[in-house]
């Protein structure tokens, strides 16, 4: 195995019309940094080989969502411990040994809240994070606790070589709905000019409170929630296999 590593600083400038991206070598930063295993363009044509280990990824951030080597479950990272949800529905505390596939992890300093004081879907939620976003050109992260009456969530199964692409992956996808759990949604959304480095959009994952239950989120209702919202300036790509 070569251990040489490769580290793109995709350092995001914001300008009056739109967003630049240019490239360069820097040094770590723990500042509004979202460390990244793997590119999503690739983890979507069928490449789930390890990108990271959890050791290494916990070394770049605390708060974090991806998916393992082989695409054996759903990873949620809180509070600096790495989850994997695995397709039975299962939740583990995997090794740090443990690959993984595709991951952004952050050092979490949120600098806005927001208080859900209403009962709302996943759709009216997203709306009123979107809407909370003070610039639609830089990458949120995520976190938000509360109540969910509801939580739709799924796992994939683990994959063998010749992997399949990702969308026949998600065709086998176990889905699991939750009734009544107390836990965290934690994520990231990114600007539609990174389709492909990431995926565009919302990208949560949940766990409950007891850490028993979890998975990448297809829907919810929520009830008494606050998130809390960390702008990122800036993305470093990860390959410890190159
Ligand atoms: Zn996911």
């Amino acid at each position: 195995m070569c251990f040489s590593r490769i580290i793109l600083i995709f350092t995001i400038l914001m300008l009056f019309f739109g967003a630049t991206v240019f490239l360069a070598v820097a040094e770590q930063s723990h500042e509004d940094l979202t460390s990244q295993a793997g590119v999503f363009s690739v983890l979507e044509e069928g490449n789930y080989d390890r990108h990271a280990t959890v050791d290494d990824m916990n070394k770049y951030g605390d708060l974090g969502v991806g998916g393992f080597e082989n695409m054996d479950g759903e990873l949620i990272q809180l509070n600096g411990t790495v989850y994997q949800v695995t397709s039975d529905g299962v939740v583990h505390t995997p090794p740090g040994d443990t690959g993984i596939t595709f991951m952004n992890t952050v050092w979490f300093n949120p600098e806005q809240t927001h208080e859900f004081s209403q009962s709302e879907n996943i759709t009216e939620l997203e709306e009123e994070l979107n809407q909370s976003f003070p610039s639609k050109d830089c990458i949120y992260a995520i976190r938000v606790d509360g109540f969910f009456p509801e939580m739709k969530v799924r796992s994939v199964p683990i994959q063998q070589k010749p992997y399949p692409p990702l969308s026949s992956v998600i065709a086998n996808q176990s889905v699991f709905n939750l009734t009544n759990t107390t836990g965290t949604i934690s994520g990231f959304w990114f600007p539609a000019y990174m389709q492909g480095v990431n995926y565009a959009g919302f990208h949560l994952h949940y766990i409950s409170a007891d850490k028993t239950v979890g998975g990448h989120v297809l829907g919810c209702t929520i009830e008494n929630g606050t998130a809390l919202i960390d702008p990122i300036y800036s993305i470093k790509v990860v390959n410890e296999k190159l």
